[in-house]
């Protein structure tokens, strides 16, 4: 790795590797869901993150990157905790709270992850791709938020009960 540009693309084939995780991972998230709302705020996020993953496809195939042999593994173990609350014996309100806990630190992962990338591409002068990688990075905020939203709301009162 020698260049900005080298270090670019092996953020964008983490990215690529993260969403092709996610896009298996986030379906078994909205089955695990009890609140109607938690449910469709997974299922919208996957709709999402099926598009995120084609665009990130698509921009590896304007760079002439070929991302198959990298996997991210911070996702790796981001998955394997929110399996490890799935799969946790809790009282429903309870593991909807622990589910949101494990999905904002999934988006928290991505926006630090399209942050780096929307700077880098900025900083190498692709412009194009700086403003796709922007459309991810927005739609990651407000997932977060989203979910930010549904815990403050009723979500943590009613775990507390
Ligand atoms: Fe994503
Ligand atoms: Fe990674
Ligand atoms: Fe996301
Ligand atoms: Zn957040």
């Amino acid at each position: 790795m020698k260049t900005l540009q080298d270090l670019f693309e092996h953020e964008i084939k983490d990215l690529y590797s993260a969403e092709k995780q996610l896009v298996e991972a986030l379906p078994n998230m909205v089955k695990a869901a009890s609140d109607k709302k938690l449910q469709e705020a997974f299922s919208s996020h996957l709709e999402e993150t099926k598009e995120q993953f084609d665009r990130i496809h698509r921009i590896c195939e304007s760079l002439d990157i070929n991302p198959t042999s990298t996997k991210c593994k911070a996702m790796e173990g981001l998955i394997e905790e929110c399996d490890g609350m799935i799969n946790e014996d809790a009282d429903a309100d309870v593991k909807d709270a622990g589910l949101i806990a494990c999905a904002q630190r999934v988006e928290h992962y991505e926006i630090s992850g399209y942050g780096t990338a929307v700077r880098f591409a900025k900083e190498l002068g692709h412009k194009d791709i700086a403003k796709k990688l922007q459309t991810t990075l927005d739609q990651e905020y407000q997932a977060d938020q989203h979910m930010d939203n549904l815990a403050q709301g009723r979500l943590n009162k009613e775990a507390m009960a």
